[in-house]
């Protein structure tokens, strides 16, 4: 479980971007966080890998506050896919996607078995793609190649930035849907930020809705739908879909 207790991050000019947020979100559940442009989406889920350190309140996994983890050993451990995924142009995909298990001294083969495991689940065939260069792949192969490589270290929180925004639709509503099945199959913590309502409606376990820092609503997309909290909510729902 990831923990959000009275969380406030105010940045050095001022700027509140997270305002005494409380939030719980289930393991083993796919959380999609949605709100307007500079509601705080991105700034919350930094929290939870130490890429933005809250300046009141505090952040646990499992019962324990993230301040007490080394940010290295708590970016190891969760996984992050972000829109531009900076794969290294140099490296084939196999190298790219066994950073992190070659810096925890995994053997070449348990990396290579583990690696050529996700590019089936994710759909890229491994006897075609696995020594290519990520220049050799499309946007959306390339987002999987993110997915495989967030995930290869078998981490058990995996957090999503918009990772299929830059994407054509065809593509992106492929991934969502192979997303979603690869939640079901490997029940990961997913934590995943969209401003897309659609996107949160088709694969979400749990939307919650962000305005101005704080949560609107906590809800299941069903929830979200049939019984919006406020006008807010409703109005989010309409314009965005
Ligand atoms: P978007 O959907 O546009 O990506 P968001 O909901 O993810 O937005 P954040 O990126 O979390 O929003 O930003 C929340 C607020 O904090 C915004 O007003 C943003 O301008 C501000 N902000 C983010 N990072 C910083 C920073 N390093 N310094 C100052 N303000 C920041």
């Amino acid at each position: 479980m990831i923990e959000f207790t009275d969380v406030t991050k105010r940045f050095s000019d001022g700027t509140v971007a997270i305002d005494r947020l409380t939030l719980k979100l289930l393991p083993g559940k796919l959380t999609a966080i949605i709100g307007p442009s500079g509601c705080g989406k991105t700034t919350l889920m930094k929290m939870i890998n130490r890429l933005e350190e809250p300046t009141n309140g505090k952040v646990e996994i499992d019962g324990e506050d993230v301040k007490t983890k080394s940010a290295v050993d708590l970016r190891r451990s969760i996984g992050y896919v972000i829109q531009r995924i900076g794969l290294f142009p140099h490296m084939t995909i196999e190298k790219n996607a066994g950073l992190v298990p070659s810096l925890q001294g995994w053997s070449k083969e348990k990396k290579r078995q583990r690696i050529e495991e996700l590019m089936t689940l994710v759909g890229l065939d491994p006897a075609i793609f696995l020594n290519r260069y990520p220049l050799e792949l499309s946007g959306g192969q390339q987002q999987r190649v993110g997915v495989v490589r967030a995930l290869a270290s078998d981490p058990n929180i995996l957090l999503m930035d918009e990772p299929f925004s830059a994407l054509d639709p065809l593509s992106r509503e492929q991934l969502q849907m192979e997303m979603k099945d690869l939640q079901q199959r490997i029940h990961k913590t997913i934590v995943f930020v969209t401003h897309d309502m659609d996107e949160a409606l088709r694969i979400a376990d749990c939307i919650v809705v962000m305005r101005s820092g704080k949560i609107e609503q906590v809800g299941t997309p069903d929830e979200i739908i049939h019984s919006p909290a406020n006008d807010f909510v409703r109005q989010f729902i309409g314009s965005e879909r």
